[in-house]
């Protein structure tokens, strides 16, 4: 007897492995909000918690009028999902299955290719350029099978963007067929002129979604919360792809709370502006390239030589109780990617970079 076999294409999945944590040490590995959460966001998860025994809304109606008041759309035109990593997984769900694709750049996020992987769908990784995502490569690798592009702008873990114009000549170049996915889980950190989430595309094209997440800025990573919007069509795809309770009473309470604190989220943008440029200029200082990022993490550039590896630099820098992340499963085995975190833990991790440029 050897018991039940699951799928040939699910036993060829490496399981996400998320950004790890050392007891005592600082966690700089997961793009978590050094700054917690909102303070109304924890109080709500309090009230919530008087009521444990009732099936939360389905819908999630109060969350989803929330979010649309915040950014000027139709909550109609919402989904809420268990993180948007839940949104990704409706979206391979619906719509692929074996034969198909889905294209992504290079150094695009793993779960993209984690959700193409269940359904049996391959990965098509377009090159990038100074890891940054090219438009005209990510458009040669559509192809008559392609179901979904993926952009993650701006993308982890790389920190690079495309501005608003590249985004539309992503779009412009796809059939109408293809579901162009814009996972926007870093905008409210951008401050570039040039940038756009995608809203109003989400909101004109069929073909368009936005994905967003309460995890970054709002600092609710743990309760699992995400929503995208998009063309009706899709929207309500994804509802009947989801179970019925998908997003908890105590999220949808919190994320309520959350996108209403308008100054948290400020708070935390000012923070992650002064202290990622920072912490990149003092990186640069001892001595390893940084990426320009937009995101609240930055990749380092280790050099190729022995005593400077990355893997050394990650070894170091865990002894000095400082866990950041390892980025081999990227593609990118001479990165690390160092999320920014409180005033002190950024001097803890300068204080050990500079460390470990003299060692
Ligand atoms: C962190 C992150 C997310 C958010 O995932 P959740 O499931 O909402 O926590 C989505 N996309 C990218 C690129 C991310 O880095």
């Amino acid at each position: 007897m050897t018991g039940p076999q699951a799928l040939p294409n699910i036993l060829e999945i490496t399981p996400y492995k998320g950004g790890q944590k050392l007891v005592g040490a600082h966690k700089l590995s997961s793009n978590e909000n050094p700054l917690g959460c909102s303070a109304a966001a924890q109080a709500a998860v309090v009230e919530a918690a008087k009521h444990l025994e009732l099936y939360p809304d389905g819908s999630a109606s109060a969350l989803r009028d929330a979010i649309g008041a915040k950014y000027g759309i139709e909550p109609d035109r919402i989904v809420c999902g268990a993180g948007s990593d839940e949104i990704f997984q409706l979206l391979g769900r619906a719509y692929l299955r074996p034969g198909d694709n889905i294209v992504q750049s290079q150094h695009g996020f793993l779960v993209y290719r984690l959700i193409a992987q269940q359904a049996g769908a391959e990965t098509r990784s377009a090159p990038e350029k100074e890891l940054t995502t090219d438009v005209d490569a990510m458009l040669a690798q559509v192809d008559d099978n392609t179901k979904i592009v993926f952009l993650a702008n701006p993308n982890n873990p790389t920190g690079s963007y495309i501005p608003f114009s590249e985004v539309k000549r992503l779009h412009a170049g796809l059939p109408e067929n293809v579901l162009l996915v814009l996972d926007g889980a870093y905008a409210e950190y951008v401050r570039k002129n040039d940038y756009s989430a995608g809203m109003e595309l989400a909101g004109e094209m069929p073909n368009v979604l936005v994905t967003r997440t309460f995890s970054k800025i709002h600092g609710l990573a743990a309760l699992r919360l995400g929503w995208a919007y998009g063309p009706e069509a899709v929207i309500d795809a994804l509802h009947r792809t989801r179970g019925p309770f998908n997003v908890s009473a105590v999220s949808q309470a919190a994320g309520i709370a959350a996108i209403n604190d308008d100054a948290f989220q400020a708070k935390s943008a000012e923070h992650n502006d002064a202290e990622l440029l920072r912490v990149s200029e003092a990186v640069e200082k001892a001595g390893f390239k940084t990426y320009p990022s937009v995101g609240n993490f930055v990749l380092i550039e280790f050099p190729d030589e022995p005593g400077r590896t990355s893997s050394e630099a990650d070894t170091f820098l865990r002894n000095q109780g400082i866990v950041i992340r390892d980025v081999n499963v990227y593609g990118l085995p001479t990165c690390l990617r160092a999320s920014i975190g409180t005033v002190p833990q950024n001097d803890d991790l300068i204080a050990a970079i500079e460390a470990f440029a003299k060692s």
